[in-house]
C-alpha cells in the first residue's frame, strides 16, 4: 500500500508526553505499513511561537530516533499556497468577507459544537472590495446544510452538519493569519498524505477539513484520532496544563511509558529508542490501541508533570 503519514506539531513550545504519544503513534502506523512519515511545522501564528521551538522539536524527534522522511515543511513559508486555495474557493462563490465584531458574532450566533455558529450576516459581501468595507475583513467559507460523515479507524463513525454545528468558518482572519483548517487541508494535499493519525481533540475539526478537501478537489485521507493523554484532573496534557518538556536524559523510559499507553509494553529491557521503535513497529496494531482517554496518573501511579 502507498502510505504517507505525518506529524504536524505547532512550535508554541517544547514537545511533551502528549505530543510524543502522537508522534510515536503516527510514526509506528506509517512504518508498520512500510510507509513514509513526514514532519510539518505548523508555524502559522507568530505571536504564539517560541523562538527556537521548531528546531528544538526536530532535535527531540531525532533524539527519540523518530527519523522522518524528506524535508520538513514550514507553513510560515507557504502563504502563497493558502492564498491560491482561497482564490480558488472564491472563484467558486464560496468565500465572503466578514466585518462583524466579535461582540456581534457572539450576540447573534447560536451555540455550536466548536464555539459560536455565525449567523451568516455578511454572506452578501463580495470578496475583493475590502476598501469599501471600512475595515479589514476576515474571510469565511459558506458551508452546506448537509451531514458530513466519515469512519475513523479508532473512534468509529463520526458526523457533523456543518451549517448547524459549525457555521460558515473563517479561513483568513482579519489580522492576516491563515486558519489552521485551510492550511492543514492544503498541506495534507500538497504532501500527498494518505493517513492522518492525530489527537482526538482534532476530531471536531475533521468534517470541516473533509468539506474543504471536497471543495479543493483534494482526496480525503484515512483518519485515526488517538485517545488523549490526560492529567489527574482529566485534562488534556498540553502547554496550558503545564505538561513538562521531555527530559532527554530519560528518553528510553519516556518512550517505554508512551508505548505502554499504546498497549505495547516493550519486553526488551536494554533497548535504546531505535530498538524500542523497531520492536513496536513489528507489533503495531492500530486496533489494539486504547479507545478512551489515557490518564497518566492511573497508568503510572505518579503524575509525570510534577
Ligand atoms: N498542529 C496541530 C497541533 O499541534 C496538529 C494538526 C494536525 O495534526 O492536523 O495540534
Ligand atoms: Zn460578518
Amino acid at each position: 500500500m502507498d502510505y504517507i503519514g505525518r506529524f504536524a506539531p505547532t512550535p508554541s513550545g517544547s514537545l511533551h508526553i502528549g505530543s510524543l504519544l502522537t508522534a510515536v503513534a503516527s510514526f509506528l502506523d506509517a512504518r508498520a505499513h512500510g510507509g513514509q512519515w513526514l514532519v510539518r511545522m505548523e508555524d502559522l501564528d507568530p505571536p504564539r511561537e517560541v523562538a527556537g521551538a521548531a528546531d528544538e522539536i526536530l532535535h527531540t524527534l531525532e533524539a527519540f530516533a523518530l527519523h522522518w522522511d524528506g524535508a520538513v515543511i514550514y507553513q510560515s513559508r507557504r502563504h502563497h499556497t493558502y492564498r491560491a486555495a482561497l482564490e480558488d474557493l472564491y472563484a467558486q462563490g464560496l468565500i465572503y468577507a466578514c466585518t462583524c465584531s466579535r461582540k456581534r458574532i457572539q450576540s447573534h450566533g447560536t451555540k455550536g459544537a466548536d464555539g459560536t455558529v455565525y449567523d451568516v450576516h455578511c454572506r452578501h459581501q463580495a470578496f475583493r472590495q475590502p476598501e469599501n468595507l471600512g475595515k479589514t475583513p476576515a474571510y469565511r467559507i459558506i458551508v452546506p446544510d448537509q451531514t458530513i460523515a466519515f469512519h475513523d479507524a479508532l473512534v468509529g463513525d463520526y458526523a457533523q452538519n456543518l451549517a448547524r454545528d459549525i457555521g460558515d468558518f473563517v479561513l483568513l482572519r482579519a489580522d492576516g493569519l491563515w486558519a489552521y483548517q485551510l492550511a492543514v487541508v492544503v498541506d495534507d494535499a500538497a504532501q500527498g498524505i494518505t493517513h492522518i493519525v492525530r489527537g482526538q481533540d482534532l476530531l471536531i475539526s475533521t468534517p470541516r477539513q473533509i468539506y474543504l478537501q471536497g471543495c479543493l478537489n483534494a482526496p480525503t485521507p484515512h483518519y485515526a484520532h488517538l485517545p488523549l493523554l490526560t492529567n489527574r484532573h482529566g485534562q488534556k496534557w498540553s502547554k496550558q496544563t503545564r505538561a513538562a518538556p521531555l527530559d532527554l536524559n530519560r528518553k528510553t523510559s519516556l518512550l517505554r511509558q508512551v508505548l505502554t499507553y499504546l498497549h505495547l509494553p516493550a519486553p526488551i529491557p536494554d533497548g535504546d529508542c531505535a530498538e524500542l521503535l523497531q520492536w513496536a513497529t513489528l507489533h503495531w496494531d492500530l486496533h489494539h490501541l486504547p479507545r478512551t482517554a489515557i490518564n497518566t496518573e492511573n497508568t503510572l501511579g505518579t503524575d509525570i508533570s510534577s
